[in-house]
Protein backbone atom coordinates (compact mmCIF):
# COMPACT_ATOMS: atom_id res chain seq x y z
CA UNK A 1 0.00 0.00 0.00
CA UNK A 2 1.39 3.28 -0.91
CA UNK A 3 -0.15 6.87 -0.72
CA UNK A 4 -0.22 10.45 0.57
CA UNK A 5 -2.73 11.57 2.39
CA UNK A 6 -3.25 15.66 3.14
CA UNK A 7 -5.66 16.97 5.43
CA UNK A 8 -7.78 20.50 4.71
CA UNK A 9 -7.76 23.04 7.42
CA UNK A 10 -11.37 23.41 7.92
CA UNK A 11 -13.77 23.41 10.54
CA UNK A 12 -17.32 21.68 10.01
CA UNK A 13 -20.41 22.78 12.48
CA UNK A 14 -23.37 20.41 11.66
CA UNK A 15 -26.38 21.65 13.49
CA UNK A 16 -30.08 22.65 13.04
CA UNK A 17 -30.03 26.41 13.30
CA UNK A 18 -26.42 26.63 13.32
CA UNK A 19 -27.16 29.27 10.38
CA UNK A 20 -28.09 31.64 12.97
CA UNK A 21 -26.36 30.46 15.99
CA UNK A 22 -23.14 28.86 14.65
CA UNK A 23 -22.12 31.65 11.77
CA UNK A 24 -20.74 34.75 14.23
CA UNK A 25 -18.89 32.06 16.28
CA UNK A 26 -17.00 31.05 13.55
CA UNK A 27 -16.15 34.44 12.56
CA UNK A 28 -14.69 35.59 15.90
CA UNK A 29 -12.41 32.22 15.97
CA UNK A 30 -11.11 33.27 12.48
CA UNK A 31 -10.75 37.02 13.73
CA UNK A 32 -13.20 38.72 11.59
CA UNK A 33 -15.26 41.84 12.17
CA UNK A 34 -16.11 42.69 8.37
CA UNK A 35 -18.57 40.51 6.57
CA UNK A 36 -20.00 40.79 3.23
CA UNK A 37 -22.78 37.68 2.79
CA UNK A 38 -23.33 36.77 -0.51
CA UNK A 39 -26.20 34.56 -1.82
CA UNK A 40 -27.97 34.19 -5.20
CA UNK A 41 -31.04 36.62 -5.88
CA UNK A 42 -33.61 34.47 -5.39
CA UNK A 43 -34.47 32.97 -2.13
CA UNK A 44 -32.30 35.31 -0.27
CA UNK A 45 -34.08 34.74 3.19
CA UNK A 46 -31.59 32.43 4.48
CA UNK A 47 -28.95 34.62 3.59
CA UNK A 48 -30.48 37.86 5.07
CA UNK A 49 -30.97 35.95 8.50
CA UNK A 50 -27.21 35.20 8.55
CA UNK A 51 -26.75 38.53 7.91
CA UNK A 52 -29.19 39.40 11.04
CA UNK A 53 -27.46 37.13 13.53
CA UNK A 54 -23.66 38.96 12.95
CA UNK A 55 -25.41 42.55 13.60
CA UNK A 56 -22.54 45.19 13.27
CA UNK A 57 -20.07 42.37 11.76
CA UNK A 58 -22.04 42.20 8.49
CA UNK A 59 -21.10 45.19 6.39
CA UNK A 60 -22.86 43.97 3.39
CA UNK A 61 -25.24 41.63 1.34
CA UNK A 62 -24.70 41.33 -2.09
CA UNK A 63 -27.30 38.69 -3.58
CA UNK A 64 -25.78 37.91 -7.07
CA UNK A 65 -24.45 34.98 -7.35
CA UNK A 66 -25.11 33.06 -10.99
CA UNK A 67 -24.46 29.59 -11.86
CA UNK A 68 -20.96 29.08 -13.02
CA UNK A 69 -19.73 32.37 -11.73
CA UNK A 70 -19.73 35.02 -14.64
CA UNK A 71 -16.86 37.28 -14.65
CA UNK A 72 -18.34 39.91 -14.54
CA UNK A 73 -20.42 38.70 -11.70
CA UNK A 74 -17.25 37.98 -10.11
CA UNK A 75 -15.96 41.40 -10.45
CA UNK A 76 -18.98 43.09 -9.14
CA UNK A 77 -19.08 40.97 -6.19
CA UNK A 78 -15.03 42.21 -5.42
CA UNK A 79 -15.74 45.32 -6.44
CA UNK A 80 -18.83 45.00 -3.02
CA UNK A 81 -16.11 43.65 -0.96
CA UNK A 82 -13.79 46.37 -1.52
CA UNK A 83 -15.83 49.16 -1.16
CA UNK A 84 -17.30 47.63 1.97
CA UNK A 85 -13.89 47.22 3.32
CA UNK A 86 -14.73 44.01 4.21
CA UNK A 87 -12.02 41.52 6.28
CA UNK A 88 -13.78 38.33 5.14
CA UNK A 89 -17.04 36.57 3.43
CA UNK A 90 -20.13 34.55 4.12
CA UNK A 91 -21.41 32.78 1.40
CA UNK A 92 -25.37 31.15 1.98
CA UNK A 93 -26.22 28.97 -0.61
CA UNK A 94 -25.47 26.13 -3.33
CA UNK A 95 -22.46 25.78 -5.56
CA UNK A 96 -23.16 28.88 -7.21
CA UNK A 97 -23.28 31.39 -4.51
CA UNK A 98 -20.02 29.31 -2.98
CA UNK A 99 -18.59 29.97 -5.93
CA UNK A 100 -19.03 33.45 -6.01
CA UNK A 101 -17.43 33.39 -2.22
CA UNK A 102 -14.32 31.69 -4.07
CA UNK A 103 -13.90 33.89 -6.43
CA UNK A 104 -14.23 36.85 -3.88
CA UNK A 105 -11.31 34.99 -1.99
CA UNK A 106 -9.20 33.91 -5.15
CA UNK A 107 -9.16 37.24 -6.19
CA UNK A 108 -8.49 38.98 -3.01
CA UNK A 109 -7.34 36.67 -0.23
CA UNK A 110 -10.36 37.14 1.81
CA UNK A 111 -10.97 34.14 3.98
CA UNK A 112 -14.35 32.69 3.37
CA UNK A 113 -17.29 31.00 5.30
CA UNK A 114 -19.57 28.69 3.56
CA UNK A 115 -23.33 28.13 4.61
CA UNK A 116 -24.52 25.20 1.92
CA UNK A 117 -27.99 25.14 0.87
CA UNK A 118 -27.59 22.35 -1.60
CA UNK A 119 -25.54 18.76 -1.25
CA UNK A 120 -23.12 19.50 -4.08
CA UNK A 121 -20.61 19.81 -1.97
CA UNK A 122 -18.18 22.61 -3.44
CA UNK A 123 -17.63 24.22 0.47
CA UNK A 124 -15.55 21.40 1.00
CA UNK A 125 -12.89 21.71 -2.14
CA UNK A 126 -10.26 24.27 -3.04
CA UNK A 127 -11.43 24.26 -6.64
CA UNK A 128 -12.56 27.44 -7.93
CA UNK A 129 -14.53 28.28 -12.13
CA UNK A 130 -15.07 31.41 -13.64
CA UNK A 131 -16.94 31.37 -17.06
CA UNK A 132 -15.73 34.45 -19.54
CA UNK A 133 -16.90 34.08 -22.94
CA UNK A 134 -19.28 30.98 -22.25
CA UNK A 135 -16.19 29.23 -21.54
CA UNK A 136 -15.60 27.72 -17.89
CA UNK A 137 -11.92 27.91 -16.54
CA UNK A 138 -11.27 25.97 -13.15
CA UNK A 139 -8.55 25.76 -10.79
CA UNK A 140 -7.54 24.57 -7.12
CA UNK A 141 -6.18 27.24 -5.22
CA UNK A 142 -5.66 26.96 -1.38
CA UNK A 143 -6.94 30.12 -0.55
CA UNK A 144 -10.61 29.20 -1.91
CA UNK A 145 -11.18 26.59 0.48
CA UNK A 146 -13.77 27.55 3.52
CA UNK A 147 -12.14 28.07 6.90
CA UNK A 148 -15.38 27.19 8.26
CA UNK A 149 -18.37 25.28 6.63
CA UNK A 150 -21.84 25.64 8.69
CA UNK A 151 -24.16 23.36 7.57
CA UNK A 152 -27.25 23.84 8.58
CA UNK A 153 -30.38 21.27 7.85
CA UNK A 154 -33.15 24.10 8.32
CA UNK A 155 -31.94 25.43 5.46
CA UNK A 156 -32.38 22.72 3.10
CA UNK A 157 -35.84 22.15 4.08
CA UNK A 158 -36.95 24.40 1.10
CA UNK A 159 -34.92 22.45 -1.30
CA UNK A 160 -37.42 20.81 -3.57
CA UNK A 161 -37.78 17.10 -3.80
CA UNK A 162 -36.64 16.71 -7.32
CA UNK A 163 -33.42 18.88 -6.48
CA UNK A 164 -32.95 17.24 -3.32
CA UNK A 165 -32.73 14.26 -5.14
CA UNK A 166 -30.66 15.43 -8.11
CA UNK A 167 -28.26 17.21 -5.68
CA UNK A 168 -27.84 14.18 -3.60
CA UNK A 169 -26.75 12.50 -6.99
CA UNK A 170 -24.38 14.56 -7.47
CA UNK A 171 -22.66 14.20 -4.42
CA UNK A 172 -22.71 10.56 -4.51
CA UNK A 173 -20.80 10.97 -8.29
CA UNK A 174 -18.34 12.99 -6.43
CA UNK A 175 -17.16 10.31 -3.93
CA UNK A 176 -17.93 7.36 -6.87
CA UNK A 177 -15.17 9.41 -8.85
CA UNK A 178 -13.38 9.49 -5.41
CA UNK A 179 -13.10 6.12 -5.12
CA UNK A 180 -11.28 5.26 -8.33
CA UNK A 181 -8.74 8.69 -8.40
CA UNK A 182 -5.20 8.39 -9.02
CA UNK A 183 -5.07 10.60 -5.76
CA UNK A 184 -7.39 8.79 -3.70
CA UNK A 185 -6.27 7.30 -0.05
CA UNK A 186 -7.81 4.94 2.38
CA UNK A 187 -9.31 7.69 4.64
CA UNK A 188 -10.25 9.09 1.64
CA UNK A 189 -12.03 5.95 0.35
CA UNK A 190 -13.85 5.76 3.80
CA UNK A 191 -15.44 8.71 3.66
CA UNK A 192 -16.48 8.39 0.44
CA UNK A 193 -18.39 4.71 0.82
CA UNK A 194 -20.02 6.24 3.36
CA UNK A 195 -20.91 9.39 1.62
CA UNK A 196 -22.42 7.40 -0.83
CA UNK A 197 -24.32 4.88 1.67
CA UNK A 198 -25.41 8.24 4.21
CA UNK A 199 -26.94 10.16 0.93
CA UNK A 200 -28.05 7.07 -1.13
CA UNK A 201 -29.71 5.48 2.18
CA UNK A 202 -31.52 8.49 2.92
CA UNK A 203 -32.49 9.57 -0.71
CA UNK A 204 -36.37 7.69 0.10
CA UNK A 205 -36.92 9.17 3.12
CA UNK A 206 -36.28 12.99 1.64
CA UNK A 207 -38.73 12.31 -1.45
CA UNK A 208 -41.04 11.08 1.14
CA UNK A 209 -41.24 13.47 3.61
CA UNK A 210 -38.88 16.84 2.56
CA UNK A 211 -39.19 18.13 6.10
CA UNK A 212 -37.86 15.37 7.98
CA UNK A 213 -35.07 17.21 9.90
CA UNK A 214 -33.58 14.28 11.26
CA UNK A 215 -33.23 13.11 7.07
CA UNK A 216 -32.21 16.55 6.18
CA UNK A 217 -28.95 16.69 8.79
CA UNK A 218 -28.33 12.73 7.43
CA UNK A 219 -28.10 13.97 3.57
CA UNK A 220 -26.03 17.19 4.61
CA UNK A 221 -23.78 14.52 6.43
CA UNK A 222 -23.25 12.73 3.52
CA UNK A 223 -22.78 15.70 0.95
CA UNK A 224 -19.84 16.85 3.43
CA UNK A 225 -18.02 13.34 3.45
CA UNK A 226 -18.73 13.53 -0.20
CA UNK A 227 -17.60 16.69 -0.99
CA UNK A 228 -14.94 16.12 1.47
CA UNK A 229 -14.08 13.16 -1.44
CA UNK A 230 -13.78 15.64 -3.95
CA UNK A 231 -12.23 17.77 -2.52
CA UNK A 232 -9.23 15.70 -1.75
CA UNK A 233 -9.09 13.59 -5.25
CA UNK A 234 -8.62 14.15 -8.85
CA UNK A 235 -11.95 13.35 -11.01
CA UNK A 236 -11.99 11.74 -14.16
CA UNK A 237 -14.68 10.30 -17.17
CA UNK A 238 -17.87 11.17 -15.22
CA UNK A 239 -17.12 15.22 -14.01
CA UNK A 240 -15.14 15.39 -17.95
CA UNK A 241 -18.52 14.49 -19.35
CA UNK A 242 -20.51 16.58 -17.21
CA UNK A 243 -18.47 19.69 -17.64
CA UNK A 244 -18.71 19.50 -21.25
CA UNK A 245 -22.61 18.92 -21.14
CA UNK A 246 -23.23 21.74 -18.72
CA UNK A 247 -20.58 24.13 -20.33
CA UNK A 248 -20.95 24.17 -23.83
CA UNK A 249 -24.25 22.76 -23.84
CA UNK A 250 -25.96 24.09 -21.10
CA UNK A 251 -27.46 21.85 -19.26
CA UNK A 252 -28.48 21.57 -15.65
CA UNK A 253 -26.01 20.67 -13.32
CA UNK A 254 -26.95 18.52 -11.11
CA UNK A 255 -29.48 16.52 -13.48
CA UNK A 256 -26.92 15.84 -15.72
CA UNK A 257 -24.85 14.24 -12.63
CA UNK A 258 -27.81 12.37 -12.37
CA UNK A 259 -28.30 11.38 -16.06
CA UNK A 260 -24.74 10.79 -16.60
CA UNK A 261 -23.25 8.56 -13.40
CA UNK A 262 -24.81 5.23 -13.65
CA UNK A 263 -23.40 5.18 -18.09
CA UNK A 264 -20.26 6.22 -16.99
CA UNK A 265 -19.74 4.33 -14.06
CA UNK A 266 -20.90 1.40 -16.43
CA UNK A 267 -18.36 2.16 -18.65
CA UNK A 268 -15.48 2.34 -15.74
CA UNK A 269 -16.83 -0.85 -14.03
CA UNK A 270 -14.20 -3.22 -15.96
CA UNK A 271 -11.45 -1.07 -14.76
CA UNK A 272 -12.07 -0.44 -11.55
CA UNK A 273 -13.33 -3.37 -9.87
CA UNK A 274 -12.70 -1.87 -6.01
CA UNK A 275 -14.26 1.02 -6.51
CA UNK A 276 -17.55 -0.56 -7.93
CA UNK A 277 -17.30 -3.15 -4.59
CA UNK A 278 -17.16 -0.76 -2.28
CA UNK A 279 -19.97 1.41 -4.14
CA UNK A 280 -21.90 -1.84 -4.01
CA UNK A 281 -21.45 -2.15 -0.30
CA UNK A 282 -22.55 1.05 -0.10
CA UNK A 283 -25.69 0.88 -2.17
CA UNK A 284 -26.16 -2.82 -0.98
CA UNK A 285 -25.94 -4.13 -4.39
CA UNK A 286 -23.62 -6.09 -6.61
CA UNK A 287 -24.50 -3.75 -9.29
CA UNK A 288 -24.03 -0.28 -8.61
CA UNK A 289 -24.70 1.50 -11.86
CA UNK A 290 -28.08 0.02 -12.03
CA UNK A 291 -28.72 0.45 -8.32
CA UNK A 292 -28.25 4.48 -9.01
CA UNK A 293 -30.32 4.65 -12.04
CA UNK A 294 -33.41 2.40 -10.08
CA UNK A 295 -32.87 4.73 -7.22
CA UNK A 296 -32.91 8.08 -9.30
CA UNK A 297 -35.55 7.11 -11.33
CA UNK A 298 -37.83 5.67 -8.73
CA UNK A 299 -37.62 9.22 -7.16
CA UNK A 300 -38.28 11.03 -10.55
CA UNK A 301 -35.15 12.58 -10.95
CA UNK A 302 -35.00 12.33 -15.56
CA UNK A 303 -33.63 9.87 -16.80
CA UNK A 304 -32.21 10.80 -20.20
CA UNK A 305 -30.02 13.67 -22.16
CA UNK A 306 -32.72 13.52 -24.33
CA UNK A 307 -35.00 14.71 -21.58
CA UNK A 308 -32.66 17.53 -20.16
CA UNK A 309 -32.64 19.33 -23.51
CA UNK A 310 -29.80 17.68 -25.75
CA UNK A 311 -29.77 16.90 -29.44
CA UNK A 312 -29.08 13.52 -30.92
CA UNK A 313 -26.74 15.49 -33.08
CA UNK A 314 -24.73 17.58 -30.25
CA UNK A 315 -23.46 13.93 -29.56
CA UNK A 316 -20.90 13.82 -31.56
CA UNK A 317 -19.17 16.99 -30.48
CA UNK A 318 -20.07 16.40 -27.07
CA UNK A 319 -17.62 12.70 -27.25
CA UNK A 320 -14.84 15.14 -29.26
CA UNK A 321 -14.87 17.31 -26.36
CA UNK A 322 -14.90 14.96 -23.72
CA UNK A 323 -11.25 13.33 -25.44
CA UNK A 324 -10.06 15.87 -26.38
CA UNK A 325 -7.03 16.33 -23.69
CA UNK A 326 -5.96 13.63 -21.40
CA UNK A 327 -7.01 13.45 -17.76
CA UNK A 328 -7.29 10.64 -14.98
CA UNK A 329 -9.69 7.76 -16.03
CA UNK A 330 -9.03 4.12 -14.83
CA UNK A 331 -10.54 3.11 -18.43
CA UNK A 332 -8.61 4.95 -21.63
CA UNK A 333 -11.23 7.17 -22.68
CA UNK A 334 -11.93 6.98 -26.48
CA UNK A 335 -14.20 8.93 -28.80
CA UNK A 336 -16.05 6.06 -29.53
CA UNK A 337 -16.42 4.48 -25.71
CA UNK A 338 -17.39 8.23 -24.76
CA UNK A 339 -19.84 7.73 -27.97
CA UNK A 340 -21.19 5.08 -25.89
CA UNK A 341 -21.32 6.17 -23.12
CA UNK A 342 -23.27 9.20 -24.25
CA UNK A 343 -25.93 7.43 -26.29
CA UNK A 344 -26.96 5.31 -23.78
CA UNK A 345 -26.97 8.39 -21.47
CA UNK A 346 -29.35 10.01 -23.83
CA UNK A 347 -31.41 7.37 -24.36
CA UNK A 348 -32.13 7.18 -20.59
CA UNK A 349 -31.62 3.02 -21.20
CA UNK A 350 -30.89 0.31 -18.10
CA UNK A 351 -27.40 0.92 -17.60
CA UNK A 352 -24.95 -2.12 -18.95
CA UNK A 353 -21.26 -2.84 -18.20
CA UNK A 354 -19.23 -2.73 -21.77
CA UNK A 355 -16.31 -5.12 -22.13
P1 LIG B 1 -27.03 26.19 -7.38
O1 LIG B 1 -26.24 26.78 -6.31
O2 LIG B 1 -26.90 26.78 -8.75
O3 LIG B 1 -28.56 26.18 -6.95
C1 LIG B 1 -29.55 25.63 -7.82
C2 LIG B 1 -30.90 26.31 -7.57
O4 LIG B 1 -31.38 25.91 -6.29
C3 LIG B 1 -30.82 27.82 -7.54
O5 LIG B 1 -31.95 28.32 -8.22
C4 LIG B 1 -30.89 28.16 -6.06
O6 LIG B 1 -31.49 29.42 -5.84
C5 LIG B 1 -31.76 27.05 -5.53
N1 LIG B 1 -31.53 26.67 -4.14
C6 LIG B 1 -30.32 26.43 -3.55
N2 LIG B 1 -30.51 26.05 -2.28
C7 LIG B 1 -31.83 26.07 -2.05
C8 LIG B 1 -32.66 25.75 -0.92
N3 LIG B 1 -32.14 25.32 0.23
N4 LIG B 1 -33.99 25.88 -1.04
C9 LIG B 1 -34.54 26.25 -2.22
N5 LIG B 1 -33.83 26.55 -3.33
C10 LIG B 1 -32.50 26.45 -3.24
O7 LIG B 1 -26.79 24.61 -7.55
P2 LIG B 1 -25.66 23.61 -7.06
O8 LIG B 1 -25.98 22.34 -7.77
O9 LIG B 1 -25.53 23.59 -5.59
O10 LIG B 1 -24.32 24.21 -7.62
C11 LIG B 1 -23.99 24.15 -8.98
C12 LIG B 1 -22.77 25.01 -9.26
O11 LIG B 1 -21.74 24.72 -8.32
C13 LIG B 1 -22.18 24.75 -10.63
O12 LIG B 1 -21.71 25.96 -11.16
C14 LIG B 1 -21.02 23.80 -10.34
O13 LIG B 1 -20.04 23.83 -11.32
C15 LIG B 1 -20.55 24.34 -9.01
N6 LIG B 1 -19.84 23.33 -8.19
C16 LIG B 1 -18.54 23.59 -7.89
C17 LIG B 1 -17.83 22.67 -7.13
C18 LIG B 1 -16.40 22.96 -6.77
O14 LIG B 1 -15.76 22.17 -6.10
N7 LIG B 1 -15.87 24.09 -7.17
C19 LIG B 1 -18.44 21.50 -6.65
C20 LIG B 1 -19.79 21.29 -6.97
C21 LIG B 1 -20.49 22.22 -7.73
Amino acid sequence: MEFIHETQPMRVVLRSGASVTAVAGEAELLGLRRLLVVCGPRGTEPARAVADSLGDTCVGLHAEARMHVPVEVADRAVEAARAAGADGCVAVGGGSAIGLGKAIALRTGLPLIAVPTTYSGSEMTPVWGLTEHGVKRTGRDPSVLPRSVVYDPDLTLSLPVALSVTSGINGVAHAAEALYAPDGTPLVSLMAEEGVRAMAGVLPTLADDPEDLDARGRALYGAWLCGAALGATTMGLHHKLCHVLGGTFGLPHAETHTVVLPYALAFNAPAAPEAIEALGRALDTDDAPYALWELSGRLGAPRSLAELGLKEGDLALAAAQTTGQAYANPRDVTVEGVLGVLKSAYEGDRPSRTP
